[in-house]
């Protein structure tokens, strides 16, 4: 069967969390508020391969594995746009975009045959399926891949990153393997963690510098949430990461670094 599908650049789609690749996280840390969401999916279901071949795996207290993607993120409420999208809704970095924002609506953390329910634009996006736009999927194959697979290589090359940052988290926040074992059972929900403890976990990165980065950021999406009950917890993950990352920043090297004990994860 053929899906047609055209984006008419519409920039509805432009808005909240952005799921990145690594790479796309790190080089853009001077415009996204970063963030690592957790996705935990229970053993037995459809994603579950996928999901512990891009992310990890976990065993819980009473024995049962899920696995997870640890996804960076640009870490958006809902109701913000992109910080590159014009006014004229367009892309601001058009020609420098992430992988993601190529891909769309393409998906590569599911299967490619899984893909058809993304083609169904959401509830006032403005994307073309009609007669007049290209097929973009055939018999649950994806016409122009190469975006697609640019992505999914990409989430291939970084899982055993991922997987030691996991290792780390784990080792030292186990509380987290019960979070991830009550949110498996309830799909869409996520756990949170900082790009500070990322970068602490992983020592691979010039954390002094991406510090130096993200602090801005971070402290003016502190400001813009501030005194909306609804941004209470985007409000307190921000001013907790900013400490983070105004501590990491002065590190004379990352492995001066380490989490400020009163900060959030
Ligand atoms: S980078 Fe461009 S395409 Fe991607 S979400 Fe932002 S404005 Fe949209
Ligand atoms: S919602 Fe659809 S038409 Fe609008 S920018 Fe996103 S992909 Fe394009």
């Amino acid at each position: 069967m053929d899906r047609r599908f055209n984006c008419t650049a519409c920039g509805k789609c432009c808005f909240g969390w952005l799921p990145l690749t690594l790479n796309d996280a790190l080089s853009h840390a001077a415009r996204f508020p970063l963030a690592l969401v957790w996705t935990p999916v229970p053993q037995g279901t459809r994603a579950f391969s996928l999901t512990a071949r891009l992310g990890t795996t976990i065993r819980l207290r009473n024995r049962k594995q899920i696995a997870a993607l640890i996804t960076p993120t640009a870490y958006l409420p809902p109701s913000f746009p992109c910080p590159e999208l014009t006014a004229e809704d367009l892309c601001g970095i058009h020609e420098n975009k992430p992988l993601r924002c190529r891909t769309m609506p393409f998906y590569p953390y599911r299967e490619e045959q899984d893909q058809a329910d993304l083609l169904v634009p959401r509830k006032g996006w403005a994307c073309d399926t009609s007669v007049a736009a290209p097929v973009v999927y055939h018999n649950k194959g994806i016409v122009e891949r190469t975006d697609f697979d640019l992505e999914r290589k990409e989430l291939l090359e970084q899982a055993p990153t991922m997987r030691a940052y996991a290792d780390y988290v784990l080792k030292y926040m186990p509380w987290i393997i019960d979070s991830l074992g009550a949110i498996a059972q309830q799909p869409g929900g996520n756990v949170i963690t900082s790009l500070s403890s990322f970068l602490t976990a992983i020592r691979q990165f010039d954390a002094v510098t991406l510090a130096a980065q993200q602090l801005p950021v971070l402290k003016d999406y502190a400001a813009r949430t501030s005194g909306a009950p609804e941004l209470l917890e985007y409000q307190r993950n921000y001013a907790g990461w900013a400490r983070e990352m105004e501590y990491l920043a002065r590190s004379k090297s990352p492995q001066d670094s380490a989490q400020t004990p009163d900060s959030p994860l």
